[in-house]
């Protein structure tokens, strides 16, 4: 049976995992996984439903997820319908960071995660992909930055989106959600032991994606 080959990036919010993803991916011919997008989508279902918590529990029977790629772009789509555009704010971007901490809901998630590394090349960016997704993965890396250049890339990435936003609230947020992330019980945001640990502070994103080109090239 043939073998694919997977790359885990994990890291903290705005250090520009999905946006290295996506270019190493198409260099690569991988497909890119960002798996934040699968805890918007309970954060956005709950927030859209008024669902708590203890709700959630009977309702994810009831949840389609699923993840569809057209060309190099990855879709979401939750019961049928796209919701690629509507996950991508910054009340979803903190919901997504609190429920992510139950266990049951990461539980839920591990399997669509795994089958799509099952199946394909892939390149999987998120939190946990090298301690708990893909331990066994070809090459792991953990992408972090300086929080306020985090926050700068994540206002520059709203902006282009025509999102309004405030620094001072992004940071506020980015920190919020990196305290929420690395302290949580189940699958806590950490480069696993075989990670290359790489910051991109100061760094421009041709920079970062030709430094990681050539090292996963070295290793696969
Ligand atoms: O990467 P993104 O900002 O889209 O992720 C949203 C939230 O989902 C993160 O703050 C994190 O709490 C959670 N997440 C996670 N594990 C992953 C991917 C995302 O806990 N593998």
């Amino acid at each position: 049976m043939k073998r694919f080959k997977s790359i885990a990036i994990d890291g903290p919010a705005g250090a520009g995992k999905s946006e290295v993803s996506k270019i190493l991916a198409k260099n690569l011919g991988f497909l890119h996984v960002d798996t934040g997008a699968l805890y918007r989508a309970i954060a956005w279902y709950m927030l859209n439903n008024s669902i708590d918590d203890k709700e959630m529990h009977n309702k994810l029977d009831k949840m389609k997820i699923e993840l569809k790629f057209q060309n190099t772009e990855q879709l979401l789509f939750l019961n049928g319908v796209d919701i690629t555009d509507k996950i991508r704010t910054q009340q979803i971007s903190e919901a997504a960071s609190q429920i992510s901490s139950f266990g049951f809901i990461r539980d839920f998630l591990l399997s669509t995660q795994r089958n799509l590394a099952k199946h394909n090349n892939v390149i999987m960016d998120g939190r946990d992909i090298s301690t708990i997704v893909l331990p066994d993965a070809d090459v792991k890396i953990f992408l972090t930055a300086e929080v306020h250049e985090r926050a700068l890339r994540r206002m520059k990435q709203l902006k282009e989106n025509g999102k309004n936003c405030n620094f001072e609230e992004i940071l506020e947020s980015i920190r919020v959600r990196d305290k929420n992330d690395s302290t949580r019980k189940i699958a806590p945001l950490k480069p696993s032991k075989d990670s290359l640990i790489f910051d991109t502070t100061g760094l421009s994103l041709d920079e970062v994606v030709s430094k990681l080109l050539k090292y996963i090239k070295g290793v696969i």
